[in-house]
């Protein structure tokens, strides 16, 4: 798969201390999307699912793990490869949380064994390209025109307390290539 980065823990994507994943190339061209530098893939950021399933167990081993926060990039143009590992990481945390550019209603059409994998294994998908007049302080959402769909039951409380109480939050890593700020930006950062 294509993978730009794992940060951990991600508090402000989800919640919980989660562990965050962005998956590389993206061709819908938003404009104001916050993370510009994914829309292209990158041979260097090739990586076998194994080796993703590596570094989340070095983190989970020694780490509370609530949930996972996929991202990207566009996470269901890899379906496949996202399916798969889905299915290994639920054994983790059952909450992963997806954001893609495509609606739930598209991706249903598709009719794609990996896409339904994934939405049956995602707990929460937050669905629709970013616009950046809709950018409006939603909490979990970029714009007010995507749509937060709890797909597991089992987290439809947990979701409902916390989009009740949370606001949007950045929080910043600093890794060797530089800082990277995560969350939902306000459209003048
Ligand atoms: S779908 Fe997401 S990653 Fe792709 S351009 Fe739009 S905001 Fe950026």
């Amino acid at each position: 798969m294509n993978l730009a980065r794992i940060l951990y823990p991600v508090n402000v994507l989800g919640p919980g201390r989660r562990i965050g994943l962005w998956l590389c190339g993206c061709s819908r061209g938003c404009k104001g999307c916050s993370n510009p530098e994914l829309w292209e893939q990158r041979p260097e950021y090739e990586i076998e699912i194994d080796k993703v399933l590596y570094l989340i167990k070095k983190i989970s081993d020694t780490n509370k793990v609530d949930g996972f926060t996929i991202t990207g990039g566009e996470p269901m143009d890899q379906a496949k490869d996202v399916a798969a590992l889905l299915k290994q990481i639920r054994i983790i945390s059952e909450d992963i949380l997806i954001y893609t550019g495509y609606q739930l209603s598209e991706l249903k059409t598709r009719n794609d064994i990996w896409t339904n994998s994934i939405i049956y294994d995602a707990a929460v998908l937050i669905d629709g390209a970013y616009v950046e007049d809709q950018n409006d302080g939603s909490v979990l959402r970029g714009s007010s025109n995507q749509q937060i769909h709890i797909l597991n039951d089992k987290l439809g409380d947990r979701y409902q307390n916390y989009l009740s109480d949370a606001h949007n939050q950045i929080q910043n890593f600093t890794t060797k290539d530089g800082i990277i700020s995560v969350g939902i930006h306000h459209p003048t950062f």
